[in-house]
């Protein structure tokens, strides 16, 4: 790959590297008898649903816009692809076009299930329903990723439980997992059975949620088919996955050019790209990019601040080191740029949307979107 050719800032999604983590996905679905489909959320390139819908089942929706760029983007490759339509709570507005385009509508409540079962059956009598349940267990790293948490909106409790739903859902979803390996699922397994088994009896399906680092190295694949495949003849029911991360983990990285170097009391660089805008969760995570050929400050011989091109004071990516002194004009990639990135990004501060790219098996670049100064204009009025 021409590195230098690249024009910045630009996201760069390596096609191989995607296909390997779907292959791996697919291998878990045959293996395990699970479907997996994928969460919007957190990665929404949609112009490699070609590759991605040849693997997975179809995608899970957090509302309106994800459901229908899944309806629209998605299933267009694969017809068979299914639409799982999530939210915390539904609004009377989009709740008939949620139903015509969703094959799975999951409610976070009974209350919410109760307000719209009979509107979503009259639109869509194949829709199949489900609850959301939180299992009250989580070993989720960060309190803002965890659904789990104390006072958590997201998903019913056993003591919020209603058994009358059960009449009128097809199945049960929960989402307890971020960035875990399987051991955490059985964890949360053991609980979720628990307190709800009593009540599958009858279900078609439970639905297992994100947070599977199913692609990343070290993750115990065997046992999570083995949890699957235990779980699926204990209760005589399907089991969907839903990760988002796992998809576009490790798949690429942004790409951002090095617009001035000076020093104030060490160096510091500015580049064009934002974490703000751009790598929203090096600041509310907090988490650090790896970036390519750098170390830890001071590590190696040149070390620098990396300040972004927004007037923001915070919108620093952190401190990074390199061998030999960065010059004006030069390229710096960020690792693992795929997931939960441009799904977030905004145009504070007028700065540019980076493009996103894919970087062909065959060697070719696709710039498949570029953005300008309309996408700024065009949110504001
Ligand atoms: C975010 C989310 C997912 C995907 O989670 P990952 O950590 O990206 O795998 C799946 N299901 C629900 C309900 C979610 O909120």
């Amino acid at each position: 790959m021409d590195i230098n050719s690249i024009k910045t800032p630009c996201y760069v999604c390596e096609e191989e590297l995607l296909e390997n983590n779907l292959k791996l996905l697919d291998y878990v679905q045959k293996e395990s008898g699970a479907k997996i489909i994928l969460a919007l959320k957190g990665f929404a390139m949609w112009s490699t649903f070609p590759l991605v819908s040849k693997y997975l089942k179809g995608c899970t929706s957090s509302g309106l816009h994800e459901a229908k760029l899944a309806r629209e983007e998605f299933c267009k490759y694969n017809p068979h692809a299914e639409v799982h339509t999530y939210s915390p709570a539904f609004k009377e507005e989009d709740i008939d076009e949620i139903a015509r385009i969703s094959d799975h509508i999951v409610f976070n409540a009974p209350n919410q299930l109760f307000k719209f079962k009979e509107r979503v059956k009259e639109i869509n009598p194949h829709a199949e329903l489900s609850l959301r349940i939180n299992p009250e267990v989580s070993s989720s790293p960060k309190d803002i990723y965890n659904p789990c948490g104390i006072y958590s909106r997201l998903g019913t409790t056993l003591a919020n439980f209603d058994e009358s739903v059960l009449e009128h859902v097809d199945g049960l979803n929960f989402h307890a997992l971020c960035e875990q390996n399987v051991d955490a699922l059985e964890e949360v397994l053991v609980a979720f059975e628990e307190k709800f088994s009593k009540y599958f009896k009858g279900l078609k399906y439970i639905n297992f949620g994100g947070g599977h680092h199913i692609t990343k190295k070290g993750y115990d694949v065997e046992k999570l088919i083995r949890l699957i495949k235990e779980f699926k003849a204990k209760y005589d029911v399907e089991v969907y996955l839903e990760p988002g991360e796992a998809v576009g983990w490790q798949t690429g990285f942004l790409i951002a050019t090095v617009l001035d170097v000076f020093e104030n009391g060490m160096s510091v660089a500015i580049l064009d790209t934002s974490a703000e805008a751009h790598m929203p969760d090096t600041l509310a995570m907090p988490y650090r990019a790896d970036v390519r050929g750098s170390g830890e400050a001071g590590e190696k011989k040149y070390t620098y601040r990396f300040g972004r091109n927004t007037c923001l004071a915070g919108d620093i990516m952190g401190d990074y080191s390199f061998d030999a002194p960065l010059k004006i004009g030069d390229k710096v990639i960020f690792e693992d740029q795929i997931h939960y990135t441009f799904v977030k990004n905004t145009t504070f501060n007028g700065i540019k949307l980076p493009s996103l790219a894919i970087y062909r098996k065959d060697g070719s670049l696709d710039v498949v979107k570029e953005f300008d100064y309309t996408d700024y204009r065009g949110r504001l009025s």
